[in-house]
């Protein structure tokens, strides 16, 4: 199996920011999912598993963990009848294209959410009324013990979170879809894709929502907008012009940037509304937000 020391994680996350693991190991079966895990435990390292990095936040300074990126089967996606089986590190593109072309509807929703089905059992992904919890019958999850399924309910999947912590890692998941013709799903995803792009910035470089929607009449969006902050820069991160709950990298961002950012929209948020505003996004590394 590929073990690479040292290599630096900006290449692997969507904002383009992160400094280097101990190391990237990428397992293309069970087999070499349990040798990585058994690397990492041999040499007393934390593990963290990533996806296509794109709802993550990695320490400029870099990461003391083995960090592993599921690739061959553990990342491919085919359906049974109407099951999508798919290894966890399945781009949710790949997927989608599986399902289409089965003619199996249900998974358009995550056309709008560009990341993997571990990716998605972590944070319950979710966009345009529907989630992997809606959709997922179960995941394989895989740790220094050994690996088991795990239905929704058993993963604590509700908005925006899991009960699963690093060291687990998401090595297959299977969904219940239903029949649907492919133009139909086509033109659904054309529609959602059209939605995305009128609302969202999708040609940056960003991690998604920077923060969940809070229990408030506005959402996170609309009161960091409030607040005046579209626009507003650290360094080489900005508060997308476009909407105010992303953030994106403008030019050769750090981490430090964004976290600066996401510091200064808590402590408005918190002055003009009295909202504490939980991140989304992951953080992988050595990272803390101030208390406000
Ligand atoms: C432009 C844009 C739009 C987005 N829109 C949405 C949206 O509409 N809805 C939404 O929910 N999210 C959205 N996101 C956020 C993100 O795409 C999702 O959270 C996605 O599910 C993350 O998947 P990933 O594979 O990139 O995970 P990563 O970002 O790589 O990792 C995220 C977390 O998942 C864990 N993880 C990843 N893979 C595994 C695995 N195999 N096993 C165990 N843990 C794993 C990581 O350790 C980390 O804790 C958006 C992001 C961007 C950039």
């Amino acid at each position: 199996m590929k073990i690479d020391e040292g290599v630096r994680l900006d290449r692997y996350t969507t904002i383009g920011t992160g400094g280097p693991a101990a190391a990237l190991a990428q397992p293309v079966s069970l087999d070499e999912l349990h040798e990585a895990l058994a690397w990492a435990h041999e040499r007393s390292l934390a593990v963290a598993t990533i996806g296509l990095g794109s709802n993550l936040l990695v320490a400029d300074e870099g990461v003391g963990a083995v960090v592993l990126k599921l690739a061959g089967e553990l990342a491919s996606a085919h359906t049974e009848r109407e099951l999508l089986v798919a290894g966890g590190g399945a781009a949710n593109a790949v997927c989608l294209h599986r399902a289409r072309a089965a003619g199996l509807g249900g998974f358009e929703f995550a056309c709008a959410i560009p990341g993997t089905v571990g990716g998605g059992v972590w944070m319950n992904a979710g966009a345009y009324g529907s989630d992997w919890a809606a959709i997922l019958v179960r995941a394989l999850v895989v740790d220094e013990d050994g690996a088991r399924w795990l239905t929704p309910a058993e993963l604590g999947l509700r908005y925006r979170h899991s009960e699963l912590r690093h060291g687990q890692v998401v090595a297959r998941g299977e969904f219940r879809l239903e029949p649907r013709p492919a133009e139909e799903i086509k033109a659904t995803v054309a529609d959602l894709q059209r939605q995305r792009k009128a609302a969202q910035p999708t040609n940056k470089r960003t991690y998604g929502s920077v923060f969940k929607n809070p229990d408030h009449e506005l959402s996170a969006g609309r009161m960091l907008e409030a607040c005046g902050l579209k626009g507003y820069r650290i360094g080489g991160a900005q508060i997308s012009p476009r909407h105010a709950n992303f953030i994106e990298n403008a030019d050769g961002a750090r981490t430090e940037d964004a976290l600066g950012l996401m510091a200064e929209a808590r402590r408005r948020a918190n002055e003009q509304f009295g909202v504490v505003l939980e991140h989304e996004v992951v953080f992988l590394g050595d990272l803390e937000l101030p208390p406000l």
